[in-house]
Order: structure tokens, then C-alpha cells, then sequence
């Protein structure tokens, strides 16, 4: 069997947003259908004694599937090495940027969420950003800009950062973590989707971008550790769908099939120093 069947041990998309909200102590948006994971809670109970989590990174890669991982496998144990809690997810159809990103930090489905084709319109439900910074954290979101997460969390009392290229999101990145009134930054990739879509999902190209991607994670989580030691954090993986190759010389993404729809996101609970 190449890949893991869908079955009740793959949580939707939508899981991150209750699980992000339940450890941090945040109410989950309004529309949010789904549950916290289990396991990234248990882990969180036996590793804050009943705390909470006080700061937030999320890193959001486009297009890194399960399939990459399962060529990969060195990459796969750098990246559990950071954030050891690996949830196999099945996102949302159609399996594009917009709707799985929204369904991700909404915990909504695309019905619900309104975003159920290729289209890039500023989200009208409620999201991670807006019951976080209603509840006082302070929230940044850095991405190349006009792509799916630089346009539709629009709206909120967030930080936008527009970049024009990864290295640029990674650099602001770390500006922001390294500013203290900052509470939750969201870092996106573009490069290896970008790559993929021109060239086929497994191109030099395209690994060279998902070897930067990781090259971005371990950097970003290395900082964390720094300028966070102090709180009890949260550091994710959170990919929004994988890719596929067209057999064209391409890739693609959109199906209903496990290169597109399948993909791990991986989450660390970190507690402060004491
Ligand atoms: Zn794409």
C-alpha cells in the first residue's frame, strides 16, 4: 500500500483551529465544526501541568503532501525531531490553497466558510484571527503577497506582512518573533507549490523549495526557543494540501486523491523554562 487509507485515524483540516483555540485558552471561532485532537492535547496536559499555552507559531508550507515525506524519509525524521506530534489530515475539496487554508484556521468546511473554488475573497466567518486578537494576543501574518493566506484573513486586527518572495517571509518572520509584543505569527511558504506546479512535484526545483521549506521550520523553531524560552508555546507544521503530477512535466492539485488530499501536520508543545 503506497499510502495510508483515509479512515478514522486521519483528522480533517479543521481540526487545527479547536486545537490551537482549546490549548491556548481562546474561544473557537463561531462557525468551527470540529473537535481538538486528541493526542496534541493529552501531550500538552502532561507537559504544561496545567497550563496553558501563552505563544503561537504556525507554519503553513503549500503543497507538502504525505506522498513527499514518504520519499523522504530523513526530512520526515528532521522535521518530528522538532515537532514530534505527526497527525495525518485529510483536507477539504476541491483541494486548492483558498479552501483548505480557510477550512484550516476556521475550523468550518468550505459550505460553511463560503471559499468552494479557486477564489481568493476575504473570508466572512470568523477565524483564528479574529478570536485571538480579541482575546489580547497580538497576531502577525507574513506571505508572498496576493496568495490565498496574504487575501483572505484580510479584515482583522492582525499584522499583515506582504513579502515578495520566501526568503523575504522568512526574514519578517523572524523580525516578528524577535519583537516581544508578538503572541501568534503565522509564516507561509509558496516555493515549493510554485516550483511543483511548473516542473512536477518531485523536480530538482521543487526540492530544492521543499528542502528550504524545512531549512525554514528548523530556523523558525529555533528562534522560538530563544526569544520564547519563558512561555509555554505551540509550534506547528500545517501544510494545506499536497500535490500531484500531471504526467505532463507538471503538478497539480484540486482531485480527490490522496497526492492532493492527504497530508501531516506536525505539532510541538514546548514548556517554559523554569
Ligand atoms: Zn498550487
Amino acid at each position: 500500500m503506497r499510502y495510508p487509507e483515509p479512515d478514522e485515524s486521519f483528522r480533517c483540516v479543521t481540526s487545527l483551529t479547536p486545537t490551537v483555540c482549546d490549548l491556548c485558552g481562546v474561544r473557537r471561532p463561531a462557525q468551527c465544526g470540529d473537535e481538538p485532537i486528541a493526542a496534541v492535547m493529552d501531550a500538552a496536559k502532561g507537559q504544561l501541568n496545567g497550563g496553558q499555552i501563552e505563544k503561537v507559531l504556525i507554519f503553513a508550507p503549500d503543497a507538502v503532501g504525505i506522498h513527499l515525506w514518504e520519499k523522504f524519509p530523513e526530512q520526515l525524521a528532521a522535521v518530528e525531531t522538532i515537532a514530534p506530534l505527526r497527525i495525518p489530515i485529510r483536507v477539504v475539496m476541491p483541494s486548492v490553497t483558498p479552501v483548505c487554508f480557510g477550512s484550516m484556521f476556521s475550523g468550518a468546511l468550505p459550505e460553511v466558510h463560503g471559499i468552494r473554488e479557486y477564489a481568493k475573497p476575504v473570508l466572512t466567518c470568523e477565524t483564528l484571527f479574529n478570536v485571538f486578537p480579541e482575546a489580547g494576543w497580538k497576531t502577525a501574518i507574513a506571505a508572498v503577497n496576493g496568495c490565498s493566506i496574504d487575501t483572505i484573513f484580510r479584515k482583522r486586527p492582525v499584522t499583515y506582512v506582504s513579502t515578495t518572495k520566501d526568503a523575504d517571509t522568512l526574514a519578517f518572520s523572524e523580525h516578528l518573533l524577535r519583537q516581544p509584543q508578538y503572541d501568534f505569527v503565522l509564516s507561509y511558504a509558496y516555493d515549493y507549490d510554485h516550483a511543483g506546479h511548473a516542473g512536477g512535484p518531485f523536480s530538482a526545483d521543487a526540492i530544492a523549495a521543499f528542502n528550504a521549506d524545512l531549512d525554514t521550520f528548523q530556523k523558525l523553531a529555533a528562534l522560538t526557543d530563544e526569544v520564547w524560552a519563558d512561555r509555554n508555546r505551540l509550534i506547528v507544521f500545517a501544510p494545506d494540501h499536497g500535490q500531484h503530477d500531471t504526467g505532463n512535466g507538471r503538478g497539480g492539485h484540486g482531485q480527490d486523491i490522496p497526492e492532493d488530499m492527504l497530508v501531516y501536520h506536525f505539532y510541538a508543545i514546548r514548556p517554559a523554562r523554569r
